[in-house]
């Protein structure tokens, strides 16, 4: 399709990657990413990258992911039920800060050619364009105020996304029962001076808890700090004792957004703003970068927009769609997890790992019997190092 000027809202990873790779194939024309926030400044912590998406990115463009991969961690994974730890092997999948991979996408957009606009916030209607890719995010405003159909569906439980100011040793799901009821942790080192530590409960234990109270006083540029300490206490254990640190931390529902169209005239959604999928399958930014690339393939494949929106959406759907189901039923197992606290913690680890339905049972045993490394094996957490100690 003709292409002279086209505008990016939102400076996040699909919005940033889109740029890139539009600015790539169409070296003549002109591409502006909108951020609204400073470089440097960004929501959460580590997302995690599987090894499937590297590969997707890698064919995309092998030097933005070789830099990706540079800057992010590798991490196994491990289960714990109160002294009990089991451990599986990954050697693809990386952890990396969110403001790193910005980083990375935000140079790698200006090397092409891209102009960066931070501290702007720009609507659809306002920008001086052909066309407009809305990369705003899970809250966009273009979704909202446009006509894409959207659906957003609020989960039952509440999560709280915050961080260490130390790498764990491997990627941790452990839970904690308190005399409210039970929390869990999925947490993983993203870069060797921090982790993600995401917490998530049910919502009679948040509310026995008193977090309804401190989530309605907790300004939303600050940090939910009594949650923080009451939280860090009950995961001492996996903590070593040591803190949780918080980016605008705060209890939230999960919402999964949902879109009948994700085109409108000039106007395209991607990533966050068209779909959403829960965080306990860490694959929004895979998504939201995988779009990226099927949307200039798209672009650059039809002879207007009309077509290539269809096409986009012709190629995407199916796959997003997949998606947002296996998040589904992870999501559920997540939110029923304490009810499967008294299950051996070795059936427990295979349950998570196949809980989607994407990972059969004889191909996740397989995976790991090839492995170097012992498969799943079960030891008590007495005989292992501090889960603050740093890998060696
Ligand atoms: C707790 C949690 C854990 C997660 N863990 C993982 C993980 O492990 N792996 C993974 O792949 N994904 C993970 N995700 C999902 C991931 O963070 C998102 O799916 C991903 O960031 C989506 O990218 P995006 O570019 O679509 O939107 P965003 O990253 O949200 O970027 C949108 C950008 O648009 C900007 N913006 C919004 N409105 C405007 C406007 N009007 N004008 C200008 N700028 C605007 C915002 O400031 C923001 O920078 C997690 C999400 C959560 C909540």
């Amino acid at each position: 399709m003709q292409l002279r000027r086209v505008g990016v809202l939102g400076g996040g990873p699909g919005g940033l990657y889109a740029a890139r790779l539009l600015k790539l194939a169409r070296p003549s024309c002109d591409v502006i990413v909108y951020e609204q926030g400073e470089p440097g400044t960004t929501f959460g912590f580590g997302v995690g990258l599987a090894a499937g998406t590297q590969r997707n990115l890698a064919a995309a463009d092998p030097d933005t992911l070789r830099d990706i991969v540079a800057a992010g961690r590798r991490h196994d994974m491990t289960m714990q039920v109160a002294d009990r730890v089991v451990r599986v092997h990954n050697d693809r999948l990386i952890g990396i800060a969110r403001t790193e991979l910005l980083a990375v996408l935000q140079r790698h957009a200006e090397k092409a050619g891209v102009r960066l606009e931070f501290g702007t916030r720009r609507g659809a209607g306002d920008v001086d364009a052909d066309t407009v890719i809305a990369a705003d995010g899970i809250s966009s405003a273009t979704r909202e105020d446009g006509d894409f159909g959207g659906t957003i569906e609020a989960g039952r439980g509440l999560y709280l996304w915050c961080g260490t100011d130390f790498p764990l040793a491997d990627a941790v799901f452990a839970p904690a029962e308190t005399e409210h009821g039970t929390f869990v942790t999925h947490a993983y080192p993203y870069s060797d001076g921090q982790s993600t530590f995401l917490i998530e409960t049910d919502e009679q234990t948040w509310r026995r808890a008193g977090f309804e109270a401190t989530t309605e006083q907790t300004p939303s540029d600050a940090s939910d700090l009594s949650s923080l300490r009451y939280l860090q206490q009950a995961f001492a254990g996996p903590l070593g004792g040591r803190a949780l640190i918080g980016n605008r931390t705060r209890w939230t529902r999960f919402r999964t957004v949902r879109c009948q169209r994700w085109s409108s005239e000039r106007t395209v959604l991607l990533g966050d703003a068209a779909h959403t999928a829960h965080y306990s399958i860490g694959s929004g930014t895979k998504l939201a970068m995988e779009d990226a690339i099927a949307l200039v393939e798209a672009m650059d494949a039809e002879p207007d927009a009309a077509g290539a929106f269809a096409r986009y959406e012709a190629v995407r759907r199916p796959p997003v769609g997949r998606l947002q189901e296996l998040a589904r039923r992870s999501q559920l197992w997540w939110e029923s997890f304490p009810s499967r606290l008294n299950v051996p913690v070795e059936q427990l680890l295979v349950a998570y790992m196949t809980r989607a339905g994407n990972v059969p049972l004889g191909r996740f045993a397989a995976t790991n019997r090839r492995s170097s490394r012992p498969p799943w094996a079960g030891t008590p957490a007495s005989t292992r190092p501090p889960r603050s100690c740093p890998p060696t």
